[in-house]
C-alpha cells in the first residue's frame, strides 16, 4: 500500500550553493549528507514537516544525475513514495499495465530500499518506491 509521499528529487550541479538555497528556501539545514555508491550521487535531505527534498549530485559523469542534467538541465528528478512492502506494490503495479527499470529492490539513500518505475508509464514522471529497511 501506497502510504505518503516520501520525497521530492531534485537534481542539482553544486550541491554546496544549492543546500545554501534550500537552507534559505526551506528554513532548516540539511539533516543528511549521504554518498550512494550504487547510483554515483551524494544526497542531501531536508525535512519538511513529514516529507523530505532530496538534493541530488552527480560524482561521476556514468551518474544517472549527469545524465538528466545533460539532457533535461537542474530540477525535479523524481517523485518518491512511501509504501509497506515494495514487493506487492511491484507486484500490483506490473498488473496495472506499470514498466519498472528493474523490479529488483536496491539500497537507496537514507535507509531506504529503492526500485524506480519507468517514466514512459507514469507521464514522464520517474517514480521511485521506497520501503525502510
Ligand atoms: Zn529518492
Amino acid at each position: 500500500m501506497i502510504k505518503k509521499i516520501e520525497h521530492i528529487g531534485i537534481a542539482v550541479k553544486d550541491l554546496k550553493k544549492s543546500e545554501e538555497l534550500f537552507e534559505k528556501l526551506l528554513g532548516e539545514k540539511p539533516y543528511k549528507t549521504e554518498d550512494v555508491k550504487s547510483e554515483g550521487v551524494t544526497t542531501s535531505f531536508f525535512k519538511v514537516a513529514d516529507q523530505k527534498v532530496e538534493l541530488l549530485h552527480a560524482t561521476s559523469e556514468e551518474s544517472p544525475i549527469s545524465k538528466f542534467i545533460e539532457k533535461r538541465k537542474e530540477g525535479i528528478h523524481h517523485l518518491a513514495l512511501y509504501v509497506d512492502s515494495i514487493k506487492n506494490e511491484v507486484e500490483r503495479l506490473k498488473g496495472l499495465g506499470f514498466e519498472f527499470i528493474s523490479t529488483t529492490p536496491k539500497k537507496g539513500a537514507d535507509n531506504k530500499m529503492i526500485v524506480f518505475l519507468h517514466p514512459k508509464t507514469t507521464n514522464g514522471v520517474l517514480v521511485e518506491l521506497c520501503e525502510e529497511i
